[in-house]
């Protein structure tokens, strides 16, 4: 898909607001953080999707230290506003015993998917477990919960494209678009 300053799907128009020079960017600082903080320690990357995919891809190219991933299906999300409640429809397929394990997330909003994440991974004896998400929108947040990486803070608006969906569609978009009110 090229760049486009708006894009329509559905009902809505979104504009462009994080281009995909940008984005490719904050995953890098992300990858070597992760390179020098996760040297040695193998660690297990966990990929939420559906959302996560394109982050997950970028940053695994990324990523120069022997590792694995796996990935896990939830749903929280119906349109474009959070229902509080989170379906887990593809469990973990592989132990994470004595793993360091890093959830990979796409964004963390209100934090209710992510501590539903982190409370079925606990428990299961990993040794450590850290969270990189793409986005993060902090003004949002409702949960108590550490967030080990991210590679861009936004503000409090529904965003589409970089593997995230309005409605199923949009997750192709290289770049990040914006609702327009
Ligand atoms: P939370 O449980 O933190 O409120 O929401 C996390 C999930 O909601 C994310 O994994 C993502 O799927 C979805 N989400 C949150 N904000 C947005 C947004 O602006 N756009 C899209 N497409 N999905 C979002
Ligand atoms: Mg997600």
């Amino acid at each position: 898909m090229p760049t486009m300053d708006q894009v329509n799907i559905k009902d809505k128009t979104f504009a462009l607001s994080i281009p995909e020079s940008d984005i490719l960017q904050a995953v890098e600082a992300v990858a070597q953080c992760i390179n020098r903080d996760l040297a040695g320690q193998d660690p297990l990357f966990v990929c939420v999707l559906n959302g996560a995919f394109m982050f997950a891809a970028d940053l695994m190219k990324r990523i120069d230290i022997p590792c694995e991933i796996t990935f896990v299906k939830l749903s929280s999300y119906s349109g474009d506003s959070t229902t509080g409640t989170v379906k887990e429809i593809m469990g973990l397929n592989k132990s994470i015993e004595g793993r360091n394990v890093v959830v990979v997330e796409d964004i963390v909003d209100t934090g209710i998917t992510m501590e539903s994440i982190l409370r079925s991974l606990r428990g299961k004896g990993a040794r450590s477990i850290r969270v990189a998400t793409f986005l993060q929108k902090p003004d949002a947040l409702q949960r108590d919960i550490t967030v080990d990486y991210v590679a861009m803070q936004i503000p409090n608006d529904f965003i589409v494209g970089y593997g995230l969906d309005y409605d199923g569609y949009g997750r192709n978009l290289k770049d990040i678009y914006t609702i327009v009110k």
